[in-house]
């Protein structure tokens, strides 16, 4: 006997909690059971994220990721003021250090500001200075409505809540999808425990989107291709050069935003990520490697694309991924007075991006529908900021499509 559900949620990270939450209060009498093949929520991406919530300044006007970023930033802060989750709207500043930066930096501005970014300001070197002391810019952009927040404590909340709502929610963690298939009004999940049953499935797996993707038959057109981000910390001696927020101004050709430094909610401060392709979809270590990872990596020819267009890059950044002292050089053009004592290694994140096989990454989320089903197949920074807005924007969708009454 399978298990009945209304709704069928594969991927217990930030995305896949927020949707089965915005269900579960949207329809309160609807049954949404959620599955996560590990032992825990938010281990993957939500768990090794920077913790920022973003303020929605960089990304093209009229996109998702600037519509639902910015939504997404004033649930996000409403849900943990109710639900008492330590954030702190600290601000952040962008910089730029180098004239040849300044016309990205105004492109920078003039984004936010069709983004209506609330309160941003052009700032130049003296305000930098008020700001973080021991920054060194030429000029730079004040954001005051950027903050910080633990994603993870976040997932934990939106988990105790889907499980309150109706007592017949159910999250089962350290159960893989294995296989999906849908037939006219019903669809099947079967996983390695059990089998469960449901009218709507949402596929929100992170770095194994594209596989579910490709089980449920849907044509994608991408892969998700892994980049690491190692992070290092700002040693007892070094933590007080910064202060909250700051980051260079993004190397336009990339959808990462720069090696930063973030001040976390524990109040250690953070820097980086760098952004190196990985050998493994979830391996956190410098030398992580997977054979199949890497074969359905190595042989697609977006991959290959990409790496001639940008092999310069690729290069500087695996000597940066090896070298601390490289690493504090990208470091040093924010803060010069930084030295090799104050910064210390820690941990590292795996980003999920989404490339096309003509080697040109996926910018905007994308989230596409299959009958009854539903697949998130990227959902990079700032999705764990747009989060609550996602899910609502699903929900919203499946609505207009008539799927749920
Ligand atoms: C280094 C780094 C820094 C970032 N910084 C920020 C930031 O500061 N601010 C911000 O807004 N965003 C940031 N992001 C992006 C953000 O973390 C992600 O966009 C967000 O966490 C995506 O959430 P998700 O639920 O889609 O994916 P994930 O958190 O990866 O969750 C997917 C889940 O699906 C599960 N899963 C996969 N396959 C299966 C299966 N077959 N069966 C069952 N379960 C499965 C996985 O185990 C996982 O738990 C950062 C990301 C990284 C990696």
């Amino acid at each position: 006997m399978e298990d009945q559900f209304d709704i069928i949620i594969v991927g217990g990270g930030i995305v896949g909690l927020a949707t089965a939450y915005q269900f579960a209060k949207t329809y309160p009498n609807k049954t949404i059971a959620l599955i996560e093949k590990e032992d825990h929520l938010g281990g993957h991406q939500t768990g090794h994220n920077s913790g920022v919530l973003h303020s929605g300044l960089y990304y093209k006007p009229g996109s998702k990721k600037a519509i639902l970023c910015l939504e997404g930033k004033e649930e996000m802060v409403a849900f943990a003021k109710e639900h008492n989750i330590p954030h702190d709207i600290c601000g952040k500043i962008i910089v730029a250090t180098e004239a040849k930066e300044l016309a990205n930096l105004e492109k920078i501005y003039a984004n936010g500001v069709a983004n209506a970014t609330p309160g941003i300001e052009k700032i130049d070197a003296k305000r930098i200075k008020e700001i973080e002391p021991f920054c060194e810019g030429i000029a730079g952009i004040w954001v005051p409505s950027s903050g910080i927040i633990n994603y993870r404590a976040v997932s934990d909340k939106l988990g105790e809540l889907i499980l309150q709502q109706n007592p017949k929610n159910k999250i089962f963690l350290s159960e893989e999808c294995k296989k999906i298939t849908q037939q006219e009004s019903i669809s099947t999940i079967t996983t390695n425990k059990k089998t469960l049953q449901a009218k709507i499935v949402v596929a929100c797996a992170g770095l194994h989107c594209d596989r579910i993707a490709t089980k449920d038959n849907l044509k994608i057109n991408m892969k998700i291709v892994p980049f690491r981000g190692d992070y290092y910390e700002l040693s007892d001696k070094g933590k007080n050069k910064v202060r909250n927020l700051i980051y260079p101004v993004p190397d336009p050709d990339f959808p990462f935003l720069g090696v930063h430094f973030t001040r976390m909610i524990d109040g250690s401060i953070e820097c980086g990520p760098n952004a190196v392709f990985s050998f493994k979809r979830e391996g956190y270590s410098r030398t992580a490697f997977s054979l199949r990872d890497a074969f359905e990596s190595l042989t697609y020819k977006g991959l290959w694309i990409l790496f001639s267009r940008h092999w310069k890059q690729g290069i500087e950044e695996y000597k940066r991924a090896f070298s601390k002292r490289l690493f504090l050089k990208s470091l040093q053009k924010l803060v010069p007075s930084l030295e090799l004592n104050d910064i210390q290694p820690a941990r590292a994140g795996v980003r999920a991006q989404a490339l096309d096989n003509k080697g040109d990454m996926i910018i905007d989320f994308r989230i596409e529908f299959n009958k009854n089903h539903v697949h998130v197949l990227n959902a990079p920074s700032p999705a764990a900021t747009a989060s609550l807005s996602i899910g609502r924007y699903i929900v919203a969708e499946i609505q207009k499509k008539k799927l749920i009454e």
